[in-house]
């Protein structure tokens, strides 16, 4: 079986994870500022936290933005579940943006007629969730343009997106939000095989940030309510977690990030391939949003509408084929848990359609041509009727 998604790792990555286990530090020790100062300077944004996963970064994230019981977060339909449940774990209320049906990312027109529907009714949400959707980025201007005159802060959820540029800065500089997060599971663009960040511009945002993923503790004696008791001393200021990354995790993605730019340069290669060689197919190919580069995480084609009857069937055919390919996503507002917090089918008609039509083939930096030339001949096959 081609999987959809697959990690790449070196012999220098090896090595630099037995060095951490040869050292004194398996945790709290070097690596992880370090890992953080890589992904601060690869992206440009002036704070990073890793934690143990992006859903960790989420956590904190809308943690540190004071979400809590009676507020509102909105994301993105077509993500992984993570991106809603963030709100929930604050016990906020979670509502839902319906996708532009070419990039499936939020729609900004959905979101402007949203942001008045709520205006007029009077609960507008406190934090949005857009996602960098397969990769590609969101178009975080537009959607600030919308939200930050009524005071709503953004958390740009890039899990997909590390690597990626939009309007000339690399996703993660947060020029137009308070905060971005990434993930490093295995099939994202770089690994830790857990972990995540939270990268901000705000040193306040990034102070608290580190604080909640261990414990809420400081031992910094100016945040202290009063003198320290001696040097063993730290105080627990708000209520936090343990959502610390090893340093084990963090050499990894050390080593993997040196890579960064070889590794979104052949998934751009891959995509390009893909766009010419299924060109002339019933298919609807992924659209690129102008003035961004895609990481490209995902590579996700379409059925015609009138095929998509057809959608298990093709979908089936390729999996007996040997190709791993997956659905990327279900609507989240579908899931068992969103419906009996009261959504249902229709409430997001593009995110449903998307759903009923979508496949996500193949697409990693150590797939060969050969094999991509094998998957776009069983694609064909699966189409033929
Ligand atoms: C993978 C992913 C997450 C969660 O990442 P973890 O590191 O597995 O917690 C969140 N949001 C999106 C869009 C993702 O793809």
């Amino acid at each position: 079986m081609i999987p959809y998604g697959r990690q790449d790792i070196s012999d220098a990555d090896i090595e630099a994870v037995i060095k951490v286990l040869k050292s004194d530090f398996l945790t709290q020790g070097p690596k992880v500022p370090e890992f953080e100062a890589r992904l601060a300077e690869r992206t440009g944004a002036r704070h990073a936290i890793a934690v143990n996963s992006a859903t960790s970064a989420l956590h904190i994230a809308v943690a540190a933005l004071g979400l809590g019981p009676g507020d509102l977060l909105w994301t993105s339909p077509i993500t992984f579940v993570a991106s809603a449940n963030c709100g929930r774990f604050v016990g906020a209320d979670v509502d839902f943006v319906d996708i532009d049906p070419d990039t499936f990312n939020m729609c900004p027109k959905a979101l402007a007629a949203k942001l008045d529907a709520a205006k007029a009714a009077g609960r507008l949400p406190k934090v949005i969730v857009p996602v960098h959707m397969g990769g590609q980025s969101t178009p975080t201007r537009e959607i600030a343009e919308l939200v930050h005159p009524l005071g709503i802060r953004i958390v740009e959820d890039a899990s997909h997106a590390l690597g990626g540029s939009y309007l000339g800065q690399p996703v993660g500089a947060c020029p137009y939000s308070d905060i971005t997060i990434f993930s490093f599971h295995p099939v994202k663009i770089i690994t830790t095989a857990e972990g995540g960040a939270a990268l901000t511009n705000d040193s306040a945002l990034a102070e608290k940030m580190g604080r909640l993923r261990s414990h809420g503790i400081t031992r910094d004696p100016d945040l202290m309510t009063h003198a320290s008791d001696g040097p063993w001393y730290y105080q627990q200021l708000e209520l936090g977690w343990n959502y610390r990354m090893t340093e084990l995790h963090a050499a990894l993605g050390s080593s993997q990030i040196e890579r960064l730019e070889a590794f979104v340069d052949r998934r751009n290669a891959l995509a390009d391939r893909y766009d010419t060689l299924l060109a002339g197919m019933p298919l609807d190919l992924p659209g690129r949003q102008e003035a961004t580069r895609s990481a490209f995480h995902l590579y996700v084609i379409r059925l015609k509408d009138h095929d998509k009857a057809r959608h298990r069937d093709v979908f089936e055919k390729l999996r007996s084929a040997g190709i791993g390919v997956n659905l990327h996503y279900i609507p989240v507002h579908l899931q068992p848990y969103y419906q009996a917090l009261g959504f249902s089918p229709g409430n997001f008609p593009i995110a449903e359609n998307y759903y009923q039509r979508a496949i996500s083939i193949p697409l990693y930096q150590g797939l060969s041509d050969t094999d991509q030339d094998e998957i776009v001949v069983a694609i064909t096959k699966a189409l033929s009727p």
